[in-house]
C-alpha cells in the first residue's frame, strides 16, 4: 500500500474533475488519498450504495450501447445487471441480496417509464472536456438522447431520495457536466441532467444566465486552492463513513 503523502508527479498536467474538487473541499486528506485508491477498493469502504450504482449504471449504459429489444427491456436489464452487479463488495450475504433486490426494482422501473419513450440513445459514456482561464476540467456523461425536440445528456443517479435541483447547483460535478455539455450540439434545445433511478425522473440541472460568471470562477478559484494546498489535513466527520480511503487514512488507524 502507498503511503501518500504527495499528489503525483504531474497530477496538475490532467484535467480535474468535479469528484477531485468536492473531494478536496470535503476532506483535502482524502482528496490526497483517493489519487492511489483503486476503484474496488474504494467501492468496498463507500458500500453498498456505491456498488449498487455501478451495477445500475454498467447495465444500463450496456443496455444502450447494445441496441436491445427494448420490447423486452426489463428482462435484459435484469440479465446485465446480474453481469455487472459485485454484490460480493457489499458487507454480507443480507445486504448483498437486499441490494441486488433494489437494483432489480429500479431497473423494471427503469424499463417501465424512461426506456418506452427513448428507445436508443444517440451516445453512451461520453467524456466532456472543458477549459476555463486556462484550467482544464474533465466530466462525463452516461446518455444523450436527441430527436426533434432537442438533446438530453444525462448522468444516472441512483441516490434516495433524488438529489434536489437546487442543492445540485452546489456540487461541482453537476455544475461542469451542464457546463461542458452545453458545448454539445450547437444550439440546439438542450436539458442536462441527474436521472433519478430511484424515483424515475430526470432532475435538470439549470444555472441561471446571470449565475455561470460566478460558477466558472468558483470552480478556477476551487482548482487555484488545490493547487496551493501543501497539508492535505484529514477532516474527520459525518464524511468518513463513505469516505473510500478510510482504509489508509491515519485517522482511523
Ligand atoms: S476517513 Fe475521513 S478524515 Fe480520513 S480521508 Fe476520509 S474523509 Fe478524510
Amino acid at each position: 500500500m502507498t503511503d501518500a503523502t504527495a499528489l503525483p508527479e504531474g497530477f496538475f498536467d490532467r484535467p480535474l474533475t468535479g469528484r477531485q474538487l468536492s473531494d478536496f473541499s470535503e476532506c483535502p486528506r482524502r482528496f490526497l488519498l483517493s489519487q492511489f485508491v483503486s476503484e474496488k477498493e474504494e467501492r468496498r469502504y463507500r458500500g453498498a450504495a456505491a456498488v449498487l450504482h455501478q451495477g445500475l449504471r454498467d447495465a444500463i449504459v450496456a443496455f444502450y450501447q447494445a441496441g436491445e429489444d427494448v420490447a423486452d427491456a426489463a428482462r435484459e436489464l435484469r440479465t446485465l445487471f446480474k453481469k455487472h452487479f459485485e454484490g460480493a463488495l457489499c458487507a454480507d450475504a443480507i445486504e448483498e441480496s437486499r441490494t441486488e433486490a433494489r437494483g432489480l426494482k429500479s431497473l423494471d422501473e427503469f424499463a417501465r417509464t424512461w426506456v418506452p419513450e427513448h428507445p436508443t440513445a444517440r451516445d453512451t459514456d461520453l467524456r466532456l472536456a472543458l477549459t476555463i482561464d486556462g484550467q482544464a476540467f474533465a466530466s462525463s456523461a452516461d446518455l444523450l438522447f436527441a430527436d426533434g425536440a432537442g438533446t438530453t445528456v444525462m448522468r444516472l443517479n441512483s441516490r434516495r431520495p433524488a438529489p434536489a435541483a437546487d442543492d445540485l447547483l452546489a456540487e461541482p460535478s453537476a455544475v461542469l457536466l451542464a457546463l461542458a455539455a452545453d458545448q454539445l450540439e450547437g444550439d440546439r434545445p438542450k436539458c442536462v441532467g441527474y436521472y433519478s433511478l430511484s424515483e424515475c425522473k430526470l432532475v435538470p440541472i439549470e444555472i441561471a444566465p446571470d449565475q455561470i460568471d460566478y460558477v466558472r470562477r468558483d470552480l478556477v478559484s476551487r482548482a487555484a486552492r488545490m493547487r496551493r494546498e501543501t497539508q492535505f489535513a484529514p477532516r474527520k466527520g459525518r464524511q468518513c463513513r463513505w469516505c473510500g480511503a478510510r482504509g489508509r487514512c491515519e485517522v482511523w488507524r
